[in-house]
């Protein structure tokens, strides 16, 4: 957890104390940039701007959670890298497999902060004991985001010991893991029979209602891995992948 980031300070700076109160046209408004929603060929969404002035098209032929993310995520170019044009494709906006100094990370960490910014999320989970997807679909209803952005602002707040790891058939894709969880839960790189995220994507069963134990071994390989269990609770995401929140036991922080 770090200061009160830019996108913060832009929402309290327009007195916003309610997540339904982050009206995004609004604030474009605001920082002087026009959104208009249409279809667009081809990426997502669209900047165009001089120094003072943007325009932003965001494409509708995506999802309601997707255009929030789309336009907070311009509105993160617009702040960091003025008076450019740029044309956000799907593996642009919300690809979590680039490096942090990736100009799409920067506007990707700013859509985060905009939309979910610490200073509202924090008062949900701080009276939480235990995290599950039923929570985080409820806090994503209440900011109007998506489960997956939801559960890496949840994450980066590093109040729960927990990694995300999504898998596509082939490979896994990318993952994130909370600072206090320590670096030798390095996940595997290949999704194990004995997971039941496999079951999800190879299987097709329906996402876990709550979070199972199952053993470490399953997810992770370091010496004496057996010694452990985790929590997992998996979800598939479009593109046959599958998303999976593992909790990692207190004795395995140390
Ligand atoms: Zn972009």
């Amino acid at each position: 957890m770090s200061g009160v980031t830019a996108a913060e300070r832009l929402l309290m700076s327009l007195g916003i104390s309610q997540p339904n109160e982050i009206d995004l046209d609004a604030i474009a408004w605001h920082v002087g940039a026009l959104v208009k929603y249409r279809h667009i060929d081809n990426a997502d969404a669209t900047i165009i701007g001089s120094l003072t002035h943007a325009v932003i098209a965001v494409n509708t032929s995506t999802s309601p959670a997707r255009r929030r993310f789309s336009l907070a995520h311009e509105l993160g170019h617009w702040h960091h890298h003025r008076g450019q044009i740029l044309f956000c494709g799907a593996s642009d906006i919300g690809n979590l497999a680039g490096g942090p100094l990736d100009p799409e990370r920067q506007a990707d960490a700013f859509a985060s902060d905009l939309i979910l910014p610490s200073y509202l999320i924090r008062p949900y989970i701080n009276k939480l004991k235990k995290l599950t997807l039923a929570f985080v679909r409820d806090v994503a209803n209440e900011f109007n985001t998506s489960t997956t952005a939801t559960l890496i602002k949840i994450l980066n707040e590093d109040r729960f010991p927990i990694l995300l790891v999504c898998h596509g058939k082939n490979k896994r894709r990318w993952f994130r893991r909370a600072q206090m969880v320590p670096d030798w839960w390095f996940p595997r790189e290949d999704l194990d029979a004995d997971s039941f995220a496999f079951g999800i994507l190879h299987a097709g069963n329906g996402e876990d209602t709550f979070p199972r134990k199952n053993g470490a071994g399953a997810w992770f390989e370091f010496r004496n891995v057996d010694r452990y269990e985790v929590l997992e609770q998996s979800f598939p995401l479009p593109n046959d992948e599958v998303l999976t929140v593992l909790t990692v036991p207190e004795e395995g922080l140390g």
